[in-house]
């Protein structure tokens, strides 16, 4: 079994996907170690490891715009901040729209993103062909596009985080499971793990769709609702397409990577929860094969080469859940990402090394703390462009 090695740490974090490790990564930058990261599984064993890779800045929230252009920020300087190249290729996402309904959502984001001095823009369907010629143009009423969102490769991102930790004194334990949370006069003084205890005044709970059941274990009853999403990469072609490709009607999502495959993905309903583990199904090939045939008709005899699946953690209001949890103090929720916490990761992060360090951020409570939930009323809707 894999142990820690210390009996007390500064921060225990539960998860070491990109937002665990990446918290990790901030808090021993600001020289507030020892840091323990523990995980029941492998490195990207959960949604770090599945996704779609895609960063966009594109939002209704005007603070979620804010996160994202951040983080764009941060992944383009990866590479010299972590030794690692993660390919980060901003050839843009392109939102389609198919209807009247859809033009006055992209209309809306677009004025926000606007607004906030990125160079996003609406185009009528010709325009829409002209950055994506192998579309099929029917259907498509329009679309939005911001030339500097883009894609990366998950895989290099978790392994650069992970390196810099351990170089910075950080120990991640791959393996070990945290079973509970040890409290004493009402805060945080302990986790509990497969391997005994270890003393801590502050637990993360950074364990994605796992962000319920691991709350429940401190005690916690959380709004978080993991959802199974489905996703394909096919065989390679040589690079035809830039952006990554939205559609709104019906979540459609699908990019090209840097070694030409397509990789992308469509929202089926599953049961809610992560009990039926992570498989792939029959339903969702023939549904994206559907979809995609019907929108770049010259995709039709591609194969796929592999498909998975992985959970998003999802929140009544779509907007995740960072900070201390009032219940709890010492505990500190980092989760509720949905399908998107890879490319809020760096920003977000940032702010939740800053709780756990007791500094005030910038975020608005009342978009953004656990405790939103539970105000009269409950959280207000904030952020509904939940698709790719
Ligand atoms: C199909 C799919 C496509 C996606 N596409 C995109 C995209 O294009 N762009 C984007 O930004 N995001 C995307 N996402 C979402 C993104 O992958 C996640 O939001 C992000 O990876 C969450 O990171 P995390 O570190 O919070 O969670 P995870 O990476 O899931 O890590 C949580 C970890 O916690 C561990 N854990 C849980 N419970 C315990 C416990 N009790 N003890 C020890 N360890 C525990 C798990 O083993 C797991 O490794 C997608 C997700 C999926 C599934």
């Amino acid at each position: 079994m894999n142990v820690p090695s210390r009996r007390e740490y500064r921060t225990v974090i539960v998860g070491a996907g990109i937002v665990g490790l990446f918290t990790a990564y901030h808090l021993l930058r600001a020289g507030a170690g020892p840091v323990l990261v523990l995980d029941r599984g492998f490195l990207s064993s959960g949604a770090s490891g599945r996704n779609g890779g895609g960063v966009r800045q594109q939002w209704e929230t005007r603070a979620t715009v804010r996160l994202a252009r951040e983080a764009v920020a941060a992944y383009r300087r990866f590479g010299a901040d972590f030794g690692y190249n993660i390919w980060f290729r901003q050839g843009g996402y392109l939102f389609l729209g198919g209807t009247d309904a859809d033009m006055a959502r992209l209309r809306k984001v677009n004025e926000v993103v606007r607004s906030e001095g990125l160079d996003a823009r609406l185009l009528d369907p010709a325009g829409v062909i002209r950055i994506a010629p192998e579309l099929n143009p029917t259907g498509i009423a329009g679309g939005a596009f911001l030339p500097t969102d883009g894609t990366l490769y998950p895989f290099p991102a978790v392994w650069g985080v992970y390196e810099a930790v351990r170089r910075l004194g950080g120990e991640v334990v791959l393996g070990l499971e945290a079973r509970g949370v040890r409290t004493d006069a009402g805060r945080v003084v302990g986790v509990t793990t497969d391997a005994g205890e270890v003393t801590t005044g502050h637990v993360v709970n950074a364990a994605g769709g796992w962000s319920a059941e691991f709350a429940a274990r401190a005690g916690l009853s959380v709004p978080n609702v993991a959802s199974r999403h489905e996703i394909l990469a096919t065989e390679p072609l040589k690079p035809f397409l830039d952006p990554m490709i939205v559609r709104l009607g019906d979540g459609l999502y699908f990019s090209q990577t840097m070694r030409g495959e397509i990789v992308g993905g469509l929202s089926l309903p599953h049961p809610p929860g992560t009990e039926g583990g992570m498989p792939t199904s029959p339903e969702f090939l023939r549904a994206f094969a559907r979809a995609m045939v019907g929108l770049v008709p010259a995709l039709r005899h591609l194969g796929v080469l592999r498909a998975w699946s992985g959970f998003y953690d999802d929140t009544p209001d779509g907007l995740p859940v960072i900070g201390e949890d009032p219940r709890l103090p010492g505990f500190v929720q980092a989760n509720g990402f949905g399908g998107h916490g890879f490319m809020l990761a760096p920003a977000t992060t940032l702010r939740v090394a800053r709780s756990v360090l007791g500094e005030p951020t910038d975020l608005d409570p009342a978009l953004f703390s656990p405790g939103r939930f539970r105000t009269p009323g409950g959280p207000r809707p904030a952020e509904g462009l939940q698709l790719g």
